[in-house]
């Protein structure tokens, strides 16, 4: 069966932006998944991080892999990015969050989905919801109407 799932996508290291279309380009490629969409590139200043701005983008895939197998695969393609995590919230040349995985809702130890932090983020909802601006969040509601209560966080669009 087909589920369509949302990929966010963030680098703060290296060529930031290169990081980031080159993840795109790998999810298309990936086994058993379809790229449907990938927003812009967004610059946002680091929350809960250090370092450089951050460039964001969110993908959506449909796939007949599970959640686990892939955030397995998402993880694959961090590492093909030589992402360590030295400390928790470090920098990183490449971060692929697991977002939204159809209608599910998931509490594993390795996996929570809906993403946990996404509906407080403008860097995941504004991607979000430029890509997809009808997606509801399961057991929270329609994506948009978390929109406001990040206005005040800076992020631009790259041209
Ligand atoms: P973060 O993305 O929160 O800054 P990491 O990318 O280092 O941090 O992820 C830490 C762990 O979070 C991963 O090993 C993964 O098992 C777990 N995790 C739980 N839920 C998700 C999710 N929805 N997407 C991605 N990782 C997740
Ligand atoms: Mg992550």
């Amino acid at each position: 069966m087909n589920t369509i799932a949302y990929v966010g996508i963030g680098a703060n290291l290296g060529d930031a932006r290169a990081n980031v279309a080159d993840a795109i380009e790998r999810l298309r490629r990936l086994p058993d998944c379809t790229l449907l969409g990938a927003s812009g590139q967004y610059r946002t200043a680091p929350i809960d991080s250090s370092g450089d701005d951050y460039v964001n983008a969110v993908a959506s895939i449909s796939t007949t892999l599970d959640a686990e197998s892939l955030l397995q695969a998402l993880h694959g393609i961090e590492q093909a990015h030589g992402r360590e995590r030295p400390y928790r919230n470090a920098p990183r040349t490449l971060d692929l969050d697991l977002l939204l995985y159809g209608d599910q809702q998931i509490a594993s130890p390795t996996l929570t989905v809906p993403h946990p932090r996404m509906t407080e983020r403008a860097f995941v909802l504004v991607p979000l919801l430029a890509l997809a601006p009808e997606v509801v969040i399961p057991g929270r509601g329609p994506a948009r109407d978390y929109a406001a209560a990040v206005a005040d966080q800076g992020i631009s669009l790259l041209s």
